[in-house]
């Protein structure tokens, strides 16, 4: 199924298990997502490694981007967040994934 917000990255099938899993990339492996607690996070994930071992000449040059990526992190996380928790949709799906979470628990 596809997601109501343009920006969403969680794949289909993802979200037919979980509709509250919204997520956006913001390159070099940060995540916009939402936690198991139903809470928008972030999840990062950098690929230094990929650069130090197999481009070391790119780190330079990567290096003004991950600046720039974390530099409009907070503003887009914010955005993130803020369109979320002022979805109702958002907390039905959220109060739905914690109901099936306390199901499994059982
Ligand atoms: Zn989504």
């Amino acid at each position: 199924m596809a997601c109501r917000y343009s920006w969403c990255e969680t794949p289909a099938d993802m979200h037919a298990e979980d509709p509250s899993y919204h997520t956006r990339e913001l390159g070099h492996g940060m995540k916009l997502t939402v936690e198991n607690s139903g809470m928008p996070g972030t999840n990062w994930m950098p690929d230094w490694s990929e650069w130090w071992i197999d481009k070391p000449e790119d780190v330079e040059t990567e290096y003004e981007s991950v600046i720039a990526m974390l530099r409009d992190l907070p503003k887009n996380y914010q955005e993130f967040r803020e369109a979320l928790m002022n979805d109702p949709q958002f907390t039905e799906e959220v109060a739905t994934m914690q109901a099936e979470l306390k199901g499994v628990k059982k």
